[in-house]
């Protein structure tokens, strides 16, 4: 501190310093931290060792909270005069430490009330964004919300527009050969690198939706491209800057998964959050499971009654179990089904019953197929997710 302290004071410091930082080492805790520069060994290795929590920088000091004028010059040995701040997850002020409880301190900052907030009821920022679907989730020609299970709508590589089963049927029964919104021929499930090129097409042109389904298909070698996890996971990341949120939820399930890169839950979790705030239901569901994993109910409840809100039936089945082990109440439990129950009724459609119908009977006739069956299975084909991490 400039000509506030003594050479005598600082030296003691120093002292007194290096002695504890002597008393706080051993051999053992020198190995561990070496190992923790090592490839990370999966849970249940033998060697035991877990990635170390890395703890966040805390907030710049601001002056002004105690009324001191800011320092002229910043010296290395500058002492910390202020309380350290956080960014409450609801208000998204930042705020001294004690603003919060001890066990809301604790928690990552999109989970994290300040006690005005908790006292006033303020929910975080991660349950007020994303409790609807939002408009890319709509079919472009039916304008109904699309069904939450892929396989009952598909992309098409022409426009990238993705459409359900119901008018993909439609237009082909009044005879439209083509992609039911533009009209593009599209070539055979054969012709990959035909296919291939029109999203790469797409793709040169910045589509984020291109982005992705190439990310998709490195992702699990399609499209006649060799499996590449880093092009994959490079890819969703730009799909991701540009909103997509499926990508974010592939970036989720890829670092949770930890099998192709490496395991990463804090990154998962941030991925999955912020394909939650833009509707993504199934990141919305894993993140009431990781909440519950945790302990954190009250937030597990939240993200599921969002999830079953949203016509997800698994969220809708863990917001029962809550209520009959007395997590939760029975009027949660009605609103999440009444809420599912109409979300459910919203994706139906007399056109989408008759897609699933057809698709019922191909299957069983598959032996005896007619010439026309080729030509629609092309438009059915459906752009799929990685749907593993359901725990
Ligand atoms: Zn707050
Ligand atoms: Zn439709
Ligand atoms: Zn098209």
């Amino acid at each position: 501190m400039d000509g506030l302290a003594t050479k005598a004071d600082y030296a003691q410091a120093l002292r007194g310093y290096q002695n504890a930082v002597e008393e706080m080492r051993s051999p053992d805790r020198d190995e561990v931290e070496r190992a923790d520069w090592l490839p990370e060994t999966r849970e249940g290795d033998a060697t035991g060792f877990f990635p170390r929590r890395r703890v966040a920088p805390r907030a710049a000091k601001d002056s002004r909270l105690e009324g001191h004028d800011p320092p002229q010059r910043v010296s290395s040995l500058a002492i910390p005069y202020s309380t350290p701040t956080m960014i409450c997850g609801a208000c998204e002020r930042e705020l001294p430490e004690d603003a919060y409880s001890a066990e809301q301190r604790g928690r990552r900052q999109s989970i994290r009330r300040c006690e005005e907030c908790v006292d006033s009821g303020n929910q975080l920022v991660l349950m007020k964004k994303g409790s609807t679907r939002s408009e890319e989730d709509e079919c472009p020609i039916c304008s109904l919300p699309l069904p939450l299970d892929r396989k009952q709508s598909s992309s098409q590589v022409c426009c990238m527009k993705r459409m359900c089963n119901g008018c993909v049927l439609a237009a082909h029964q009044r005879g439209i050969r083509g992609c039911p919104f533009c009209r593009t021929k599209k070539p055979k499930k054969s012709q990959t690198s035909q296919t291939l090129a029109m999203v790469q097409k797409r793709f040169d042109a910045g589509d984020p939706a291109a982005i992705y389904l190439l990310a998709n298909k490195y992702d699990r070698g399609k499209y006649g491209l060799e499996k590449d996890v880093a092009r994959a996971v490079e890819l969703y990341e730009r799909a991701a800057e540009l909103g997509v949120k499926e990508a974010h939820y592939n970036l989720g399930c890829t670092y949770y998964e930890g099998v192709d890169v490496k395991k990463d839950t804090a990154k998962a979790i941030r991925h999955y959050e912020a394909a939650a705030m833009r509707g993504h239901v199934a990141a919305r569901y894993n993140l009431g499971c990781e909440e519950y994993n945790a302990g954190n109910y009250d937030l597990a409840l939240q993200h599921w009654m969002i999830s079953a809100s949203l016509g997800d039936r698994d969220a809708l089945n863990e917001v029962k179990e809550m209520f009959t082990s007395g997590l939760a109440t029975k009027a949660d439990y009605a609103g999440a089904l009444r809420c599912y129950q109409s979300a459910v009724e919203e994706m139906k459609s007399p056109d989408r019953d008759e897609a699933e119908q057809y698709k019922r009977d191909r299957r069983s006739r598959a032996m005896d197929r007619s010439p026309d069956d080729g030509e629609l299975d092309q438009y059915f084909v459906p752009g799929r997710e990685r749907w593993p991490s359901r725990f």
